[in-house]
């Protein structure tokens, strides 16, 4: 069994810089997720990030200057195109959760194009609009720099607290209003009890798991975790090391250690609260879970934890499937 909606990966930008704007992902070994293994994994829908990396990422790692804004969303755009266009027969474009159910029964994994921080919006609302019209149905607030919409998460509480900007508050209700999804992952504790005061429809977080299992400021108290609930939400379990064991230095994703979030998120905000979200090309780390072929090994790991088949199916796809048709045009 699997069929998962992953709510989060970093894919387009690693197969845009490690293989050229040409490229596609449908056999990519040197990376976590390709098609190949979304297929082998019995992927239902896989959310693809546009995610903005900092100057740093270019110099240091990939020793060239760093690419434009605009350069960067055409060229990961490109190679989701690239991927589209040549494997129609496995995977097709969705837009909402009707698309996902389409594809499916047509055997076809769905790609859903979101984005990850929104400072390419820059406080310009027909911005939004035009991230809409290129397809991105999530977008992620902040990453880890404040920008037009708010605060990041931050051990500095003055930043933690801080909540949503004048256009924050502004976008967040038009992202509603379009059917954009809203995802507070990585933002300030102050983002998020606004977003949460705002929320008309359910909003996510993408990629983030528990605080009170592991301390770290991506992830979520108990309260936001009921209140994410009470709202209709749901947030994905992130497979980073540093965000499931806050040993010092360590270095270990364990599919236990996921199990574990999934227990107590069910627990403290019910089953409808919890689904998948693991980060895949975005993380390092000595992962167990290090593919979506992998995602069987968590359904298995979830049923001998005594998770009913009924609630591995919520978690897998269930959970987010409502979100989207509620929240996703
Ligand atoms: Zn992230």
């Amino acid at each position: 069994m699997a069929y998962a909606i992953d709510m989060h990966c970093d894919t387009l930008m690693e197969t845009l810089y490690r293989h050229g704007e040409d490229a596609d992902f449908y056999d990519k070994p040197d990376q976590h997720l390709d098609v190949k293994r979304l297929i082998e994994g019995k992927t239902m829908a896989q959310f693809m990030a546009i995610f903005f990396p900092p100057d740093v990422f270019f110099r240091e790692y990939m020793h060239r200057e760093p690419a434009t804004e605009e350069e960067h969303i055409a060229g990961c755009v490109k190679v989701l195109k690239n991927t589209l266009e040549r494997y129609p027969e496995l995977v097709w474009q969705a837009y909402n959760a009707e698309d996902v159910e389409r594809n499916f029964r047509e055997g076809k994994t769905s790609l859903i194009l979101t984005m990850e921080d929104g400072v390419a919006v820059h406080g310009d609302m027909k911005k939004l609009d035009a991230f809409y019209d290129l397809g991105v149905r999530a977008l992620t607030l902040t990453w880890n720099f404040e920008n037009c919409f708010g605060a990041p998460n931050s051990l500095d509480p003055a930043i933690m607290n801080k909540g949503l900007t004048d256009f924050g508050k502004e976008a967040v209700k038009h992202m509603q209003d379009i059917g954009m999804l809203v995802d507070v992952s990585h933002v300030s504790d102050g983002v998020f009890w606004d977003v949460y005061r705002l929320a008309k429809v359910p909003f996510v977080a993408t990629h983030s798991n528990s605080r009170a299992l592991c301390n770290h400021t991506r992830n979520m108290t108990d309260d936001m975790i009921r209140a994410l609930a009470e709202k209709g939400g749901a947030m994905g379990l992130n497979i980073a090391p540093q965000f499931l064991d806050d040993t010092p230095e360590n270095k270990e994703s364990r599919i236990r250690d996921l199990v574990a979030m999934a227990r107590h998120e069910k627990e403290v905000g019910g089953i409808g609260v919890v689904a998948i979200g693991t980060d895949f090309d975005g993380t390092g780390g000595n992962l167990e879970l290090n593919g979506p072929d992998r995602m069987p090994a968590l359904c298995d790991a979830l049923i001998r934890d005594g998770f009913t088949a009924d609630e591995v199916d919520l978690i897998m796809y269930g959970n987010v499937l409502r979100v989207m048709h509620e929240a996703m045009k």
